[in-house]
């Protein structure tokens, strides 16, 4: 691309807020001050180049970022956390920058081996050609000078401009998804959000060597892949390319296909006053309709969270038993509901629209007793487990619809005491 081109989508404040420009001047003298070249690179320059606004700053520096750092910090504030093993450095912002999130990484151009597939890479200090060597896709391989005469720049080695405007997603090398097979997940991902395509030659190498590599991965590093395709809003369509080139199978054999009929609900935000957060949903659905053994083997796969266990758990067992409960008072569906994540009830009530389920989490799950465990001990009551029953019995009541109003209560308890 042009330089003039680059700048003008650069200096484009719908593209990168005014904020984010100011950020990136000051970081780019500095390393000019320095002699250190220095580059935006990855997702940056790809959105940049497709006329997206930029989401993450990714920096990289032919030097010493963390020196850059420490500069920084000197000369505007906030702090910073060295991580020498990568010459990196994280820069925590000071709040004068006004920026979220207030981190950003700053890299040392770097060059990357694996000693062993699906292993972590061995990291030495290199040039930038060698940094955008070792990335993943060539849409990802491109960086965008930043400091001095070279500011609009682009490096394009791997021609992933090219790749960029025919909407190709190509790894860089042959054995890419060996070395690193969490790169599956991110062309799928790349492909879901932008319409594109995987490569030919790349999606042959979604090979059986690549799928074993995949499955010795840690539940940690698959479950935080799994999350961020959660976060799109193409997950269904991610998490069905995912089944069909066999990514699931090789998480786990038992591992289910993304129900096609629960994708809706994944678009569902807070609503009834519940909380919705869009993995667990997501989590919830695709593994509702499994028998109790088989979520906590994927869960302990996947390494979840113990709340995420729960609220999976919880989910796929309710929408089991749900037909027990059908005939059920509503103070029975109450205090059955009660012992689960609220999350749980709400994904299950989205796919069965069970009117029981609509009620607690509308109504039921807020009626209350009037009379309170002060009035009881008013009345000359000794706390202790006679109280809670008394309660439980006054709210049953309002549930079930025995008591309508406040002296109906009074006349139920009067006979309770
Ligand atoms: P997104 O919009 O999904 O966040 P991104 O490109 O910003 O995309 P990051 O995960 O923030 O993605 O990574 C930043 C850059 O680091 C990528 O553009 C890519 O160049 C490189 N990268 C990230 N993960 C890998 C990986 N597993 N292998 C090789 N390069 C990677």
């Amino acid at each position: 691309m042009q330089k003039d081109e680059a700048l003008r989508l650069f200096r484009d404040p719908d593209l990168i807020p005014s904020e984010k420009q100011t950020l990136l001047s000051n970081i780019a003298a500095q390393a000019a001050d320095l002699n250190m070249p220095c580059y935006a690179v990855g997702g940056f320059v790809r959105d940049l180049l497709l006329g997206k606004p930029v989401n993450d700053l990714d920096i990289v520096v032919e030097g010493d970022a963390i020196q850059l750092g420490k500069k920084l910090v000197e000369r505007f504030g906030g702090k910073l956390t060295p991580h020498f093993p990568f010459h990196t450095a994280i820069w925590r912002l000071p709040s004068t920058f006004n920026l979220q999130p207030s981190t950003l990484d700053l890299i040392s151009a770097r060059k990357e081996t694996y000693e062993k597939p699906g292993a972590l890479p061995t990291v030495t200090p290199s040039t930038i050609e060698d940094d955008l060597r070792r990335r993943d896709f060539t849409i990802n391989a491109m960086a965008l000078r930043l400091d001095g005469e070279g500011l609009g720049e682009t490096l394009d080695p791997l021609k992933g401009q090219t790749d960029l405007g025919q909407g190709m997603i190509r790894a860089l090398h042959p054995k890419s998804f060996v070395d690193d097979p969490t790169r599956i997940f991110r062309a799928i991902r790349y492909e879901g959000r932008y319409s594109f395509q995987i490569d030919s030659s790349t999606l042959e190498q979604i090979n059986p060597e690549a799928l074993k590599v995949l499955h010795s991965l840690s539940g940690e590093r698959l479950r935080h892949e799994l999350d961020l395709i959660f976060d799109e809003d193409q997950a269904e369509n991610m998490m069905l390319r995912a089944a069909s080139l066999g990514v699931l199978g090789a998480i786990h054999p038992k591992m289910p296909e993304f129900n096609r009929d629960y994708a809706d609900f994944l678009e569902m935000d807070a609503r009834l006053d519940v909380q919705a957060d869009r993995r667990t949903m997501g989590y919830m659905l695709w593994f509702m309709d499994l028998p109790e053994d088989e979520v906590i083997l994927l869960a302990n796969r996947l390494d979840f969270t113990n709340e995420l266990m729960l609220a999976v758990w919880a989910a796929a067992q309710l929408k089991r038993g749900l037909p027990h409960l059908t005939d059920m008072k509503p103070s029975e569906w109450t205090y059955a509901l009660e012992k689960l994540p609220l999350l749980s009830i709400y994904a299950v009530y989205l796919v069965t629209r069970e009117n029981g389920l609509l009620r607690y989490l509308s109504v039921w799950r807020h009626v209350r007793a009037r009379t309170t465990g002060d009035d009881l001990k008013k009345r000359g009551l000794i706390p202790g487990p006679r109280f809670g029953e008394i309660l439980l019995r006054l709210r049953s009541a309002w549930l079930d619809g025995e008591v309508n109003n406040e002296s109906e209560e009074k006349d139920l308890l009067a006979k309770l005491l």
